[in-house]
């Protein structure tokens, strides 16, 4: 950490820098979340700080735990981190937005032969985490008075092991529980990666931060949105608006052959295949679908 004492000097006020996990499960997605809104930077895991070839940023490549303080303190001005890690941490930080991905849960698990009967199984009991404040404060809002083990890998081992009762574990899928014949018995905390920021921006950081979120917005419509084309019967095109409207209106171009028209326009992709029967059936051909990459409202 002392080195990064040295980089949060020379804060560039026309360039922020973004806090990223160095390996692990949220590296990949963060570079592929800041490629889709055109940040492009070099992931070369050998490097500590990347510049973004195309966008007034760089990225700092950080162990997840150290995300939230990097940015509370401003040495980051923004994070890429689990909201787990945010809320263990306890910094202060503003959580901009959800992204979308890293999605878990962060559960208490006994072994499975126990019975549950509810929280006050934990009285008296020993429970292994990682995530001691998290825990401590579930334990505190239900007046449990338990005993935390902090462990900081392989929480799943620690009932066969012997090291304790319990364990408040992250869950996926739970297979890793099952196959430590654990069962999930609570689900304390829900997670996903979020985008943090320094409480203190400065007026061009701020600006920065307001194109990066115009930039994901932009991307999240368009993952809402297909674009559909199609030839449609004039006679038909009436009917077929109706059931088509698009942001202002679709596009009508005449085809070569009388009495045919092309119709384009864009639909949310959870009505898509609704909208693709209506026209069907009144006789719509040669209909194409296609993803978009950005949409500007
Ligand atoms: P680091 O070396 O950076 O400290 P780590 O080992 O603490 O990494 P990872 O296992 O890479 O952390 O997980 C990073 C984050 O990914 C977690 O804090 C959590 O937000 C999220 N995550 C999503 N699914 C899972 C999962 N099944 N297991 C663990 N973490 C998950
Ligand atoms: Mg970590």
């Amino acid at each position: 950490m002392e080195s990064l004492f040295f980089y949060s000097r020379q804060k560039l006020k026309d360039m922020i820098r973004i806090a990223i996990q160095t390996k692990g499960r949220l590296n990949e997605e963060s570079i592929k979340m800041l490629s889709s809104i055109d940040i492009d930077i070099d992931n070369n895991k050998r490097k500590f700080l990347s510049n973004a070839a195309n966008f007034p940023a760089e990225v700092l490549y950080l162990r997840d735990d150290d995300i939230p303080h990097v940015v509370e303190s401003g040495t980051a001005q923004l994070g890429i981190v689990g909201l787990n890690e945010v809320a263990e941490k306890g910094c202060n930080v503003e959580i901009v937005c959800k992204l979308g991905f890293g999605g878990c849960r962060i559960s208490l698990a006994i072994p499975k032969g126990d019975e549950y009967t509810g929280v006050e199984y934990f009285n008296g009991k020993r429970i292994a985490t990682s995530y001691p404040a998290i825990l401590q404060k579930f334990l505190n809002e239900n007046n449990i008075d338990a005993r935390i083990e902090v462990i900081t890998g392989s929480v799943e081992i620690a009932p066969a092991a012997g090291i304790a009762d319990a364990i408040f574990d992250i869950v996926s899928s739970g297979g890793t529980l099952v196959s430590n014949g654990l069962k999930e018995v609570e689900r304390v905390f829900e997670s996903e990666a979020v985008l943090i920021a320094n409480k203190d921006l400065a007026t061009q950081e701020k600006e920065i931060l307001d194109e990066i979120l115009f930039r994901i917005e932009s991307e999240k419509i368009s993952l809402r949105k297909k674009y559909i084309l199609m030839n449609i019967p004039s006679e038909n095109l009436q009917v077929a608006l109706q059931i088509l409207p698009a942001m202002r209106s679709p596009t009508v171009l005449p085809l070569a052959a009388e009495g045919w028209c092309s119709l384009h326009s864009v639909v949310g992709a959870d009505e898509l295949w609704d909208k693709v029967k209506q026209l069907k059936a009144i006789g719509a051909e040669g209909i194409l679908v296609l993803s978009l990459d950005k949409i500007i409202l």
